[in-house]
C-alpha cells in the first residue's frame, strides 16, 4: 500500500503564517509598533473572538497582573505587525465566555489562529514548569522575548523542548486496530501512541509500544506525517504499522480496550453512516491518519 494522502493543509496546530523573526526577539521597539497586538491566555485557555483570537494592545495589558514571563514575542505577521501573547493571572478583564479550551474546541478557530495559539500555549507551559535551572537549581529568567530562559548563577541557557511521540495505525489485511484509554468518552477510539525513549528509533518505539499495549508483533512501519500537539509540547509522529496477525492481548493497565475495525466500518464512521466507534476529533493527527488510511485502498 502506498500513501499519497495529503492531510488537511495546514495540519492542525501547524502552518502558522507568523514569522518567528529570531533576530528581532529582544527588540523593545516592537512593543511600540502601532499595530502590535497581544493574544491573551488564562490557565492554558486562549481568549477568542468568534473563530479569531482576541487581540489587545500590548500597552493596554502591561499594567495587568501577568504570569511569568509576562509578554512573550511570537513573531511578525505577514504584514510585519508584531504579535505577542500574555497569560493573565485572572480572567476578570476578559469578555464573558471568551476563553477557549484548545484541546476540546480548537476546531472552531481558523487554521492560522489555531497554530499560533497552540504555539503560545506550549511556550507558556514551558515557562511555568521551568522556573529553576536544571544545572544548578538557581532561579531562571525569561530572555529574548520568552524564547529562552537563562540562569543568573551559572549562565546556562534553557530552551523550550518538544517531546517526540509515535502514534501509529496498526493495520492487518483490510482492518485497523484502535484503542481507548481509561476514562475516555464512551465509544471513543483512537490510534495507539507512546513517547519515544532515549536510544530508540521511531520504528523501535512503535514496535515496543505495540507489544506492550496490545501484544501485537509489528513491522513495516511507514512514516506519513507529523503534527504539533501543545498539551503540553508533543510532536506527534504518524506511522502506519503492519501487524503479523490479528491476535491481541490488551494491557488493561494501559488501555481500557482495543479493537479491530474493518475498512467498511471506519468508512461508515467518517461518512456518518455508521457508529462502530466515535472518531477522533478533527484537530488530532489520529483523525488525519484514519482519513489517510481510508484514502488508500
Ligand atoms: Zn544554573
Amino acid at each position: 500500500m502506498t500513501h499519497k494522502f495529503i492531510p488537511d493543509c495546514p495540519i492542525p496546530f501547524a502552518g502558522s503564517q507568523v514569522d518567528f523573526a529570531e533576530m528581532e526577539r529582544g527588540e523593545a521597539r516592537l512593543m511600540e509598533h502601532p499595530k502590535a497586538s497581544a493574544l491573551l491566555f488564562h490557565k492554558g485557555q486562549v481568549a477568542t473572538d468568534g473563530p479569531a483570537l482576541l487581540r489587545a494592545a500590548p500597552s493596554a495589558i502591561a499594567s495587568l497582573p501577568l504570569m511569568d514571563p509576562g509578554l512573550i514575542f511570537l513573531g511578525l505577521e505577514e504584514d510585519g505587525d508584531p504579535v505577542f501573547a500574555a497569560s493573565l493571572t485572572d480572567d476578570s478583564q476578559l469578555p464573558p465566555d471568551s476563553l477557549m479550551d484548545l484541546r476540546m474546541h480548537g476546531h472552531r478557530l481558523t487554521p492560522d489562529a489555531l497554530a499560533v495559539a497552540g504555539r503560545a500555549r506550549s511556550i507558556f507551559d514551558w515557562h511555568r514548569t521551568h522556573p529553576f535551572c536544571a544545572q544548578c537549581g538557581a532561579k531562571t529568567a525569561s530572555a529574548e522575548g520568552g524564547a529562552k530562559r537563562t540562569c543568573a548563577s551559572c549562565e546556562t541557557e534553557h530552551f523550550p523542548r518538544v517531546n517526540p511521540v509515535v502514534i501509529f495505525l496498526i493495520e492487518h489485511e483490510d482492518s485497523v486496530l484502535l484503542g481507548r484509554g481509561h476514562g475516555w468518552p464512551p465509544g471513543y477510539y483512537s490510534a495507539l501512541a507512546g513517547f519515544v525513549s532515549p536510544g530508540e528509533t521511531l520504528e523501535e518505539a512503535a514496535t515496543r509500544e505495540g507489544m506492550e499495549e496490545v501484544g501485537a508483533t509489528l513491522s513495516g512501519h511507514r512514516y506519513l506525517f507529523c503534527q504539533p500537539w501543545p498539551f503540553p509540547s508533543q510532536l506527534m509522529i504518524g506511522l502506519v504499522s503492519q501487524a503479523a496477525d490479528k491476535t491481541i492481548i490488551v494491557d488493561k493497565n494501559e488501555l481500557e480496550d482495543a479493537c479491530w475495525f474493518t475498512r467498511a466500518e471506519v468508512d461508515a464512521v467518517f461518512n456518518k453512516t455508521g457508529e462502530a466507534f466515535m472518531r477522533p476529533m478533527r484537530t488530532t493527527i489520529a483523525h488525519q491518519l484514519l482519513r489517510a488510511w481510508l484514502s488508500n485502498q
